[in-house]
């Protein structure tokens, strides 16, 4: 067993920190949130510096490392800050479905330009009438001639007023039994006749990522549009939440670490009663559980991380860090409000837009309460 991180891994994780030293202005940061808007300079730079799909083969613009230096990357842009880092961390959402199920075409017109900084990728899994359970869509796919014609609706989709591309659920044969079976994942491009992103507004946190609803009328996509095969599109997309769970692990790691950073810098400067904040043992008391958490957290997720690159996908650890991860989020960020006293209120101190991107770790991605069915299903046994 070595815990320590590998010298190729401390150099990724340098050059991140360095990046976020160099290009990450806390003016510009509060802004961007405030208004919404996605950082589409960092993004640029960001991927220059090569920390977008630094887990893709190398052929594809990647660096060809695991995912554990994808969460690397993820958890320092987090640290960094909650709303840019997630902007960031989020480009290539479901870049993976096509990295794991695409035609070496579709990987090399799909995932090259997202290395690049050049496309931003999204996918449409939720419906407004399906959230946790997506076993039946409503959504439909049907073959004509040599196209698949869409229709229907997918909701909160991120990036979606802003993705060039988005792997899109689709319900393609709707006798199967269960329904699941007869779901296929098809590809589509913005600007595709019929189809329309709508933004959905007063988002709480993760304000600088854009999240809308897609709506498909009659959208005609080639046939060479579909990804892996048909049919097996639920298997695929439950296969790439193996991998993207950890990712949002790493994402709540990094927004709990970053919060903890700025509640001990600022516990160490105020005084009250004449004694440091740090001094209080009930200060140093909190510090000390937070830092437990945060630990535990990032345990929990570089061995989820470290698994998936041995090629054991195991659900159940994956679902524990992304849980467990996201809870620490929420808690840590909670206390590092609390540290900050009223200045933790103030968009000038930061740690209240961290409190608010936090919430949303546990939700995305599958919601808390369904990766613990998929933890209990895995302890107890299916259909027990
Ligand atoms: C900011 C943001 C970005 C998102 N990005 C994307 C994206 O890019 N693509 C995408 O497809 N989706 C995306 N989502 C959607 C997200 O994955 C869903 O919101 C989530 O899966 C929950 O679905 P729902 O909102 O319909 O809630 P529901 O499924 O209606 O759940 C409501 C509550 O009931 C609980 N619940 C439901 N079923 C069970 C059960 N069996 N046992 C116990 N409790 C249960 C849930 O845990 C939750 O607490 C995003 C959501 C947000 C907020």
């Amino acid at each position: 067993m070595d815990f320590e991180l590998t010298e190729h891994q401390k150099k990724i994780q340098n050059s991140v920190r360095e990046f976020i030293r160099s290009e990450f202005d806390k003016d510009k940061i509060r802004e961007w949130d405030q208004t919404h808007t996605f950082p589409r300079e960092i993004w640029k730079k960001a991927a220059q510096s090569g920390f977008i799909g630094v887990h893709f083969p190398q052929e594809y613009g990647g660096r060809g490392t695991g995912i554990t230096e994808n969460i690397l990357v993820v958890e320092e842009l987090c640290r960094g800050d909650s709303g840019v880092g997630v902007a960031l961390s989020l480009v290539d959402f479901s870049s993976e479905v096509v990295l794991r199920f695409g035609t070496p075409e579709q990987k090399t017109k799909y995932l090259i330009p997202v290395t690049k900084g050049e496309f931003i990728s999204g996918g449409g899994y939720t419906e407004p009438d399906h959230g946790s359970d997506i076993t039946l869509l409503f959504t439909t796919a049907s073959k004509q001639g040599d196209s698949y014609v869409i229709n229907g609706t997918k909701t909160f989709t991120t990036n979606g007023t802003i993705a060039d591309f988005f792997i899109v659920l689709c319900q393609a044969d709707p006798d199967a039994k269960p329904p699941y079976r007869g779901q296929t994942t098809l590809i589509v491009e913005k600007g595709t006749r019929g189809f329309t992103a709508t933004e959905l507004s007063g988002k709480m946190g993760i304000r600088m990522t854009s999240t809308a609803q897609l709506s498909f009328n009659d959208v005609h996509v080639p046939l060479a549009n579909l990804l892996g095969a048909e049919n097996r599109g639920f298997y695929q997309v439950l296969e790439f939440f193996d991998e993207s769970r950890i990712e949002i692990a790493a994402q709540a790691l990094g927004i709990a670490q970053g919060a903890f950073d700025r509640a001990l810098s600022h516990a160490r400067e105020r005084s009250q009663f004449g004694r440091k904040l740090a001094d209080f043992q009930m200060t140093q008391h909190k510090l000390a559980d937070m830092a437990t958490k945060v630990e535990t957290a990032r345990l929990l997720t570089y061995k989820a991380a470290w698994n998936y690159d041995q090629g054991r996908i195991d659900p159940k650890l994956t679902s524990m860090a992304k849980m467990h991860a996201g809870r620490t989020a929420v808690e840590v960020t909670d206390e590092a409000v609390q540290i900050l006293g009223g200045y933790g209120c103030l968009a000038e101190y930061d740690v209240e837009r961290f409190y608010r991107d936090a919430k949303i770790m546990e939700i995305y991605e599958g919601t808390k309460e369904i990766q613990k069915n998929t933890i209990a299903s895995a302890l107890i046994g299916k259909g027990k």
